[in-house]
């Protein structure tokens, strides 16, 4: 077995990369060599080569053993498939217009398109995404919603073809229907044989005579599909649906791209979400907390009371039950906690002043002032006392 190429050197990187460095080279070098892409029958075995590269040298603990002892360090820790392991290709290469390359088949990792499983099936058309924006409600009791999506279609009118119906496309002579152009060289270490896509079919090994009106010949037309979708209840900010086959057609007999349909969730005025739970602060009065109160709340679905006993603090959290986002899984709601927030009171009536000035002095808080008359009667109370005891 020859020598393995150095990591760094297969991406073109020197060895104190920053991971973003690794990636975008990782990147670059794939745009060049994905199979779906390249022409050049070596570009498997390089893109190949690169991948493992990536999957090493992005992965912290397998680059330092990298780093450390070479390969060796790493043929003796990890199998072919553990290499791979935990690198999201798919996710990487999402956006590349590679027709869902790395994820053929839907599902398998790179490591099946290299090592077995998803040889040899047909391109697919491109993955799709949409995105849509829902209120925190709409998360919470779910949403049937028709969407529309701009995606290429097969031309109804030709069925994809791109020839006129009631004409048929005749065989490449170029190719004679192959799509792809041999040719041998002799090198001075033998014979070299290349192929490439046909030019003059441009690899699909027919020639459209007369085209489609309809798709200029190209089988492919742009449409806007309304789609129905389906948002369960208790959807979080972030998560999509994945709609099998809502994609972009890669041409008849072939499968669609799946369509993404992004959900992002609205943040709330009054609730704040975690999770499946819910928050919210509420205010309510000195006297309230004080004496106490049964307190209506809003909930997401209308409203609750709350019995708030006498001698709340502030920053006291009451827990509603079952008041919160339902989870995804369908196994009930989560909780409403709501954080009662005392107001102190302000503006006051002059009445009301006075009130508050008693209890203060109730509470010991000040001294009351004494009026003349008061003052008598206090000195006539003390006097009394003061001959009794004597
Ligand atoms: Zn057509
Ligand atoms: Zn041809």
């Amino acid at each position: 077995m020859p020598d393995k190429k150095d990591y760094y050197e297969v991406l073109g990187i020197p060895r104190d990369s920053s991971e973003k460095d690794i990636k975008g080279a990782y990147r670059k070098l794939a745009m060049k060599y994905h199979p779906d892409r390249s022409e050049d029958p070596g570009a498997e075995e390089k893109f190949k080569e690169i991948s493992e590269a990536y999957a090493v040298l992005s992965d912290p603990e397998k680059r330092q053993k990298y780093d450390q002892f070479g390969h060796a360090g790493i043929n003796s820790q990890y199998s072919q498939e553990d290499l791979f392991r935990g690198v999201n290709f798919e996710d990487l290469l999402r956006g590349f217009g590679f027709g869902g390359g790395a994820g053929r088949g839907g599902g398998e990792s790179i490591f099946d398109m290299f090592f077995g499983g998803g040889r040899g099936q047909p391109a697919r058309g491109r993955d799709l995404r949409y995105d849509i924006d829902i209120t925190l409600e709409q998360a919470a009791s779910g949403l049937e919603s028709t969407i529309d999506v701009p995606r290429t279609e097969n031309c109804p009118t030709c069925h994809g073809s791109g020839a006129k119906p009631g004409t048929s496309p005749t065989t490449c002579s170029n190719c004679r229907g192959t799509g792809q152009i041999t040719r041998a060289q002799n090198t001075p270490f033998g014979q070299m044989v290349t192929s490439s896509a046909c030019p003059k079919c441009g690899g699909r090994g027919q020639i459209i005579v007369t085209p489609c009106a309809d798709c200029s010949g190209s089988g492919r037309v742009r449409k806007n599909r309304k789609i129905n979708i389906k948002i369960p209840p208790g959807v979080e900010d972030g998560q999509h649906l994945k709609l099998r086959g809502q994609g972009d057609s890669a041409g008849p007999g072939m499968e669609n791209g799946d369509l993404y349909v992004v959900i992002s969730v609205r943040p709330h005025p009054l609730f704040q979400r975690v999770e499946s739970d819910l928050l919210m602060e509420t205010p309510i009065s000195f006297t309230q907390a004080a004496l106490g109160t049964d307190l209506e709340v809003a909930t997401l679905n209308g409203r609750a009371k709350i019995k708030v006993p006498a001698g709340t603090q502030t920053g006291t959290i009451f827990r509603l039950r079952g008041k919160g986002m339902p989870r995804l899984q369908g196994l009930g709601s989560g909780d409403l906690h709501v954080k009662v927030r005392i107001k102190t009171p302000s503006a006051l009536t002059e009445r009301q002043r006075q009130l508050l000035e008693a209890l203060a002095v109730e509470f010991g808080e000040k001294r009351k002032k004494q009026t003349e008359k008061e003052k008598s009667l206090i000195d006539k109370i003390v006097d009394e006392v003061k001959s009794a005891v004597q």
